[in-house]
């Protein structure tokens, strides 16, 4: 069954009403803010993690138990703070740049209770640099907020002061990892911090901090109001709720939208955007959340519920959920090679195996592109990755080697193909 319109969290994710606090006031943000926060700092954390809320950022971490790690208590006056991630950058990312362009009052208001619930002193929302148009509706709307009393000083009238910061980005995917994006809201190099400490032990400013995707934050005000319940009787027992899909590549309409979790591939294709182009029978593969999953070929891919456990089964992810739909006519080898390059001009170098293996990763996906290898090197690039996963301080080393060995398992044949027929025409041409 469809989420039917009722259900919709994201009311205005096409952006056919204005996203000003007026209009979002009429669509049901901002009210009665006072009563949920009066509620209580703990009552707000069981309510989030009875609703089963997983993280919406990749990683999928339950929300309210991570709310639930920060201190109750202040030690030496240390304030704590909560940072919103909004450097989405992941290829095939794009649904925190619709809440933020369309909704961004949802963003706000999430941030002021889901702070208030971790007794932060103030969010910080961290933009990527290239969302810039977002920048400016995201600061109009926090500015909005202040001049309405609904946050700042006394923040809805709840005697709890919160403030909002927005801080902009310059390019660097590895900021959107959770300690890089702290290091550079200080003003360092994002670089990533070993973890542990998490950042609830040690994060913004040596302070307790959380950080949490925009999708993660903007979602918190309509389950509180629509009650824990509600939001876990959609999707199943441990993949809770509606997201967000974002769906590109060889669709006949790609798109966002939000729908329930678990949601077959084959049925949210056909629902959302009119099929695969040339027919079901021209898919080849699926990078299903976002490109640090592994590829699902067609076959397998079909009536995987797109969930976090429905995905893990296929051996890929949810991921973001950034569904990325590849027909007949898509070169695979060239695709992953991209990626590889991707990950090699995005690793922040700071440890060997991801600075080093990347580059290497990528020169053999290049060779193996143009047939120019041997056959022994699929092994040996299989080997590579093998170096690379587990062995680096961030998930981008583990980023950089699912691809790969997703090629490698389900395109092998491929692979051999071309290096065969590159050698065939190098012995051709030399006689
Ligand atoms: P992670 O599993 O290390 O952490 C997820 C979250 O849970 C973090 O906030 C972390 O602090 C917390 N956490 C995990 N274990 C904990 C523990 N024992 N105690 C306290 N807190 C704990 O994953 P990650 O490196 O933050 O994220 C990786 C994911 O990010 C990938 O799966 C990818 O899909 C996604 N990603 C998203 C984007 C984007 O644009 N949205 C970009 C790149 C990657
Ligand atoms: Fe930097 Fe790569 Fe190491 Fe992450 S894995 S810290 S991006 S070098």
């Amino acid at each position: 069954m469809a989420l039917a319109d009722k259900d919709r969290i994201f009311t205005n994710l096409y952006g056919f009403q204005d996203w000003g606090l007026k209009a979002a006031q009429m669509r049901g943000d901002w009210d009665n803010t006072k009563d949920i926060i009066a509620r209580g700092n703990d009552a707000i954390i069981d309510e989030m993690k009875a609703s089963g809320l997983r993280g919406r950022g990749g990683a999928g971490f339950p929300t309210g138990l991570k709310w639930s790690f920060m201190p109750k208590e202040s030690k030496d006056g240390r304030p704590s703070f909560l940072v919103i991630n909004a450097d989405e950058s992941e290829p095939g990312s794009c649904k925190d740049r619709e809440i933020i362009r369309h909704d961004p009052h949802k963003l706000i208001e999430g941030a002021l209770i889901a702070g208030f619930a971790m007794r932060a002193r103030a969010a910080y929302i961290y933009i990527r640099g290239e969302y810039i148009r977002e920048a400016q509706t995201l600061q109009a709307a926090i500015d909005e907020a202040y001049a309405a009393g609904l946050i700042g000083k006394n923040a809805s009238g709840t005697g709890y002061d919160f403030d909002v910061f927005m801080h902009r980005g310059a390019g660097a995917y590895i900021c959107g990892e959770e300690t890089a994006m702290i290091e550079s809201l200080e003003g360092k190099k994002g670089q990533p911090r070993l973890k542990p400490p998490f950042p609830a032990g040690a994060g913004l400013y040596g302070c307790p901090t959380t950080v949490n995707n925009v999708e993660s934050i903007a979602v918190v005000p309509t389950i509180l109001r629509r009650g824990a319940s509600w939001f876990a009787g959609f999707g199943r027992e441990g993949n809770a709720g509606t997201k967000l899909f974002q769906i590109s590549g060889h669709v006949d309409k790609p798109c966002v939208v939000e729908e329930e979790m678990s949601i077959p591939f084959k049925e949210l294709i056909e629902r959302h955007c009119g099929g695969i182009s040339g027919g079901w029978d021209n898919l080849l593969a699926v990078i299903p959340g976002g490109s640090s999953v592994p590829l699902v070929p067609a076959a397998e891919i079909m009536d995987a519920p797109m969930d976090f456990d429905g995905l893990k089964a296929v051996g890929s992810g949810l991921g973001t959920a950034a569904v990325i739909v590849m027909d007949k006519s898509t070169d695979i080898v060239r695709a992953i090679s991209r990626l590889s390059y991707f990950y090699k001009h995005e690793s922040c170098g700071q440890c060997t195996p991801c600075r080093e293996g990347t580059g290497w990763m990528w020169r053999m996906m290049e060779r193996l592109r143009t047939g120019d290898a041997e056959i022994e090197e699929i092994d040996m690039l299989q080997q590579v990755t093998k170096q690379v996963e587990g062995h680096t301080i961030c998930a981008l080393g583990d980023a950089a080697a699912w691809p790969i060995q997703g090629l490698i398992k389900h395109f092998r044949p491929e692979l051999e193909r071309r290096i065969h027929e590159h050698n065939a025409q190098f012995a051709e041409a030399a006689e």
